[in-house]
């Protein structure tokens, strides 16, 4: 497929519809951050696409305009959200808290982008009618064979309105981390408003923008999250569209997200101050204009100096250097920092479908956790480096064994033998 089939530039906001912008800053382009190879594909071309952070000078929206073709992101999605028990335990809460608000107490519930239907299941143990709709068609297949009733397809306002002609009106519609990663937002919430019953709820997840800033989750930025939130611009654009935002939580999910809880305009859910309370912390910050994104920029900058520095340093000394997770944001941060197969051995992953795969763009080959003591490298660079904490408490025997791992972010420490003990009492995660 060539890369003008798959890749397209939005001229207008996707929350407002504005047509003037800001960049608040530039990204080196990148392959689709999920795109990985198989060995006999390294050859073929992988086509990058600009991946620069725009901001809307009306709504002050954060966004990326270059779009690339979901369909080519999502057809096979690698990410199976039952994998973890974390995540399960956080979808318990989530069902839990919104069974406890939801007025209607005989409830039909919709997950869009139910992903292999961890929680349809949930909802269904506690006896709710649920549907999922997915995009991703061995994931979808997955869950109807395991008895999580799934319509395999994009959520919009076409499926909104064919689910309600057959199951009727939702009283429950969840997304999690999914509206980040659609073009057309307009679109699936004119789906959502004619989709939910008038004493329904729709709760969904996104990673928030504060997060990302405050902690420096630069990486989280990759061509398959077109939208960075927050919750200024969210509360005009459902406003917009006839919704109404009435509660808003910071969660800790994906190194920081943010949960919003939306009714009907003028429906019957009490707001709980939450939404100002948020509204005023962002405006404390500056959201609303470019300051906090160059504060980031310089800082990420700094980052990449340290990180290349520290390992052309190694190398140069005769050191052997390898890496530590392989999520999608490895693909952001490599092409971003500059580094490749040629400075980084190969990415320890624990998903098995990733094992044996090969980074997009850089070629790094991804292997199982246990190469960290059986081809023991000097130094191990952890890029899934919001678990830093648990990976080094886990892979602790590589560090009484002599070798050392470095955090690149948000800033460079290393850890060794020396350090260990004292790193693990002060770090959090
Ligand atoms: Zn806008």
């Amino acid at each position: 497929m060539s890369a003008n089939k798959v890749h397209s530039k939005r001229t207008a906001c996707r929350l407002c519809g504005g047509p003037d912008f800001d960049v608040a800053f530039r990204l080196k382009p990148t392959p689709p951050a999920n795109a990985y190879l198989q060995k006999d594909e390294l050859g073929t071309p992988e086509p990058c696409f600009p991946l620069d952070l725009y901001v809307c000078r009306a709504c002050h929206h954060a966004q990326l305009l270059d779009i690339v073709d979901p369909s080519v992101m999502f057809r096979h999605y690698a990410y199976v959200s039952g994998t973890s028990s974390v995540f399960v335990q956080h979808l318990k809460e989530l069902r839990d808290d919104v069974l406890g608000r939801c007025l209607n107490k005989s409830p039909f519930m919709v997950e869009i982008g139910s992903n292999d239907g961890t929680l349809l299941k949930l909802f269904k143990e506690r006896g709710v009618k649920v549907l999922g709709v997915e995009p991703a068609d061995n994931l979808a297949a997955f869950a109807n064979e395991n008895g999580r009733p799934t319509l395999n397809a994009f959520f919009n306002s076409d499926t909104a309105a064919a689910v309600r002609a057959k199951d009727g009106p939702a009283h429950i519609i969840c997304a999690n981390n999914v509206l980040a990663h659609i073009d057309a937002l307009s679109d699936v919430f004119g789906g959502i408003k004619d989709l939910m019953d008038k004493d329904g709820l729709c709760v969904f997840e996104v990673s928030y923008l504060v997060d990302v800033i405050e902690k420096g989750l630069f990486d989280t930025i990759y061509h398959e999250h077109v939208s960075y939130h927050s919750v200024g611009p969210v509360i005009g654009f459902l406003a917009r569209a006839g919704l109404e935002l009435f509660a808003a939580q910071r969660i800790s999910t994906q190194g920081g997200s943010i949960r919003f809880f939306v009714q009907h305009a003028n429906g019957p859910y009490k707001h709980d101050g939450s939404v100002e309370q948020l509204l005023g912390y962002e405006q404390e910050l500056g959201l609303g204009t470019l300051s906090p994104f160059n504060a980031l920029a310089a800082r990420i900058e700094r980052s990449s100096e340290a990180l290349r520095a520290k390992i052309k340093d190694s190398k140069s000394k005769g050191a052997r250097v390898g890496g530590y997770g392989a999520p999608a944001k490895v693909t952001t941060l490599m092409h971003h920092f500059g580094l490749g197969a040629d400075d980084v051995e190969f990415l320890a992953d624990d998903n098995p479908l990733k094992q044996g795969l090969y980074t997009p763009g850089k070629h790094v080959p991804i292997v199982d956790t246990s190469a960290i003591s059986r081809n023991a490298p000097d130094y191990v660079v952890i890029f899934a480096w919001n678990f830093a904490r648990s990976i080094v408490e886990t892979h602790r025997a590589f560090v009484d064994k002599g070798g050392k791992f470095v955090i690149p972010l948000p800033s460079l420490v290393e850890v060794s033998s020396a350090n260990i003990d004292q790193y693990l009492a002060t770090t959090k995660n």
